[in-house]
C-alpha cells in the first residue's frame, strides 16, 4: 500500500456523515489520483485507489488520503488480496480516517461493469465507486463516472453532486 496524504491539517476524528456524502478534494487529491492511475496502469492493466478522510461537517467528508493498495491485475480485470484488504483496515482505523470512495480505471470507456458491481472494495450505504476511461490517460476529470452504492445495488450520480467544485 502507498499513501499520499494533504498537506494540511485534518479535522478532529467524527463519527461518518449519514448519506448522501458531500466530498470535498484536499489540494493535490485529484492530481495525484490521476497521475497514481496512469502511473498504475501503465497503458495496459487496470488501477485502483482509495479516497479517505474525516468530516469536516455533518455532511462533507475533507479527502485527505489517495491510498493505492497492492493489486493484482490484467487488462480488464483486478483484485485486492485479503492482506492487503486487511492492511488497509488497520491503517484507516489507526490513522482514524473513513474510507468514502473507489476509483479505478478501465481501458477505454468507463462505467460500473458487472464484475465491479459484484466484488466492490466496499458495498457500505453512501460509498462511492468512480471509474476513469482510458487507463487514466486523459487529464484530470476527464470522462470519469460516479456511483454510490444504495442497499445493495449501485445508482450513477453526476460528479456534480458528489464532489464539491468538480472541474468537469
Ligand atoms: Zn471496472
Amino acid at each position: 500500500m502507498d499513501v499520499f496524504r494533504i498537506a494540511a491539517t485534518l479535522p478532529v476524528p467524527a463519527a461518518r456523515p449519514a448519506p448522501p456524502l458531500q466530498l470535498s478534494l484536499g489540494p493535490g487529491v485529484l492530481e495525484t489520483t490521476q497521475d497514481v492511475l496512469r502511473t498504475e496502469s501503465n497503458g495496459s492493466r487496470e488501477a485502483l485507489t482509495i479516497w479517505a478522510g474525516r468530516p469536516r461537517d455533518a455532511t462533507t467528508v475533507l479527502v485527505s488520503h489517495v491510498i493505492t493498495p497492492v493489486v493484482e491485475a490484467d487488462h480488464d480485470w483486478l483484485t485486492i488480496s485479503l492482506p492487503e484488504r486487511t492492511a488497509i483496515a488497520t491503517y484507516l482505523r489507526g490513522e482514524q480516517l473513513l474510507a468514502v470512495a473507489d476509483i479505478h480505471t478501465h481501458p477505454e470507456a468507463a462505467f460500473l461493469s458487472k464484475i465491479d458491481r459484484r466484488r466492490p472494495f466496499s458495498s457500505r450505504n453512501g460509498f462511492y465507486a468512480l471509474v476513469i476511461p482510458n487507463f487514466a490517460t486523459d487529464p484530470p476529470a476527464a470522462g470519469w463516472r460516479c456511483y454510490v452504492a444504495i442497499d445493495g445495488d449501485w445508482r450513477e450520480v453526476p460528479l456534480l453532486d458528489a464532489v464539491n467544485g468538480w472541474p468537469g
